[in-house]
């Protein structure tokens, strides 16, 4: 997953100046299985890429070598001597850092259970303390920036538990660890190059540039390169401070997703019914409809409310035909720019619902359901190959291939075609398999 996120991080950064961040560079969380979006490349696995063995050999002198490359890199672009002293010649190897990006997690955790800890009652509440603590800040950001307090809030809330959980690594160290390790050079020479910038230009001193393992940093969990071009002084003090200062992280949060083309004024979605006879492949964020065109399919919301106007809608059964379904728009898809996952954005656009006011979804989770290991999907994957259904290379992650060709097997079946994995599908599927 992490290695496959990075990866896209990579690409889109490379397009159109909006922002891309990925729940990798924040350390892995959420754990929740995502399908990967269509121009995601394949994910690239640890096995793939053997080290050079000299570097186990001698890690700390290979790493000063390493660094002392990029040191002369970091000149040529630019950076000033005294910030590279200050920077470089106290970096360390991390060695956690090495195991935490070579551990690819087998078990993942389904949506509910993400959700259960993402939106937990505590959770909501001290939002509810915070945003009221900060009521004035918010509503100013939320005026400027035209993005609704409550998500602000609610991303601060999920990135960070609101500023007390933004990891505890040196930023600098994080990332030459990384590039030093080899197998995230591009990403990491990149990021380095970008904090060096930051330092140079007095946001912060490399001390307390502080975050996840993977480079993701303070209270809104921003990579260099995404602080560099969306990170705003909301205080006024002529830096941008995401570590310290909540004016500047709920400025530099509703930034990013102003610029994430955000619609003022228009809800994220929407828990919507679906009818009996709704056909599941039409649930997929890259079918977009008017949401008159839904509404005459027979979608409607839970309470019997007339649909919200949302602008490119979607529907989206993050857990199949017996989960909930909810109808979302183009501020939806600007929560999952921040972090490229479905479970992300439902956990946001949830968390701040219920900030507000609103109560939990009307319609259950499918507790019952065990989430499929990374094994058994590969294992599905293939089968569904086999049987000619076309679910891609198996990659023990389940996308809109793989959701594709379990709804074509499971209509076969004269089952409901939802594409939601299931043991019971996998035992269908694979009667031999153990486990
Ligand atoms: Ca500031």
């Amino acid at each position: 997953m992490k290695f496959l996120v990075i990866s896209l991080v990579v690409l889109l950064a490379a397009c159109a100046g909006e922002p891309a961040r990925s729940s990798a560079a924040k350390g892995g969380a959420p754990a929740v299985a995502q399908p990967p979006d269509p121009v995601q490349p394949a994910p690239t696995t640890a096995t793939a890429q053997p080290q050079a063995p000299a570097r186990q050999a001698a890690p700390e002198a290979g790493f000063r070598d390493w660094v002392d490359g990029f040191r002369r890199q970091a000149k040529v672009s630019g950076i000033s001597e005294a910030t590279l002293r200050a920077t470089l010649d106290e970096a360390q190897i991390v060695e956690r850092v090495l195991e935490l990006d070579r551990s690819q997690p087998e078990f993942t955790r389904s949506i509910w259970d993400y959700l259960d800890t993402a939106v937990s009652d505590t959770r909501v509440s001290t939002g509810r303390d915070r945003l009221l603590s900060h009521q004035d800040t918010a509503r100013d950001v939320e005026a400027r920036f035209g993005v609704r307090k409550e998500i602000i809030t609610a991303i601060w809330g999920v990135e960070s538990n609101y500023g007390s959980h933004y990891g505890s690594y040196k930023t600098i160290d994080a990332l030459a660890t990384l590039g030093y390790d080899g197998r995230r050079d591009d990403f990491a020479r990149r990021e380095l190059l970008a904090a060096l910038n930051i330092i140079e230009a007095g946001d912060i001193a490399a001390d307390r540039m502080i975050g996840s393992w993977a480079g993701a940093m303070g209270h809104t969990q921003f990579l260099p390169s995404s602080f560099v071009a969306y990170a705003v002084d909301g205080d006024g003090d002529g830096k941008r401070d995401i570590w310290g200062s909540i004016p500047d992280v709920m400025a530099s949060t509703a930034n990013y997703l102003a610029r994430a083309r955000w619609q003022r004024d228009e809800p994220w979605g929407v828990e919507v019914r679906l009818p009996p006879d709704f056909d599941y492949a039409q649930a997929e964020l890259d079918t977009r409809k008017p949401v008159a065109q839904w509404r005459s399919l027979g979608v409607r919301t839970v309470q019997g409310n007339p649909l919200p106007q949302l602008s490119a809608a979607s529907i989206i059964t993050p857990a199949g035909a017996r989960g909930p379904a909810f109808l979302v728009g183009q501020n939806f898809r600007s929560i999952m720019r921040y972090n490229n996952s479905t479970s992300y954005a439902l956990a946001v656009a949830h968390l701040a619902d219920r900030i507000e006011g609103q109560g939990a979804f009307v319609q259950g989770w499918p507790r019952g359901e065990a989430a499929l290991s990374r094994t058994q999907i590969k294992a599905m994957q293939a089968r569904l190959n086999e049987l000619g259904y076309g679910a891609g290379a198996p990659d023990g992650l389940v996308g809109p291939n793989t959701r594709s060709a379990l709804r074509a097997y499971q209509s076969d079946q004269g089952l409901t075609a939802d594409g939601f994995p299931t043991q019971s599908l996998y035992r269908r599927l694979l009667p031999a398999a153990q486990g």
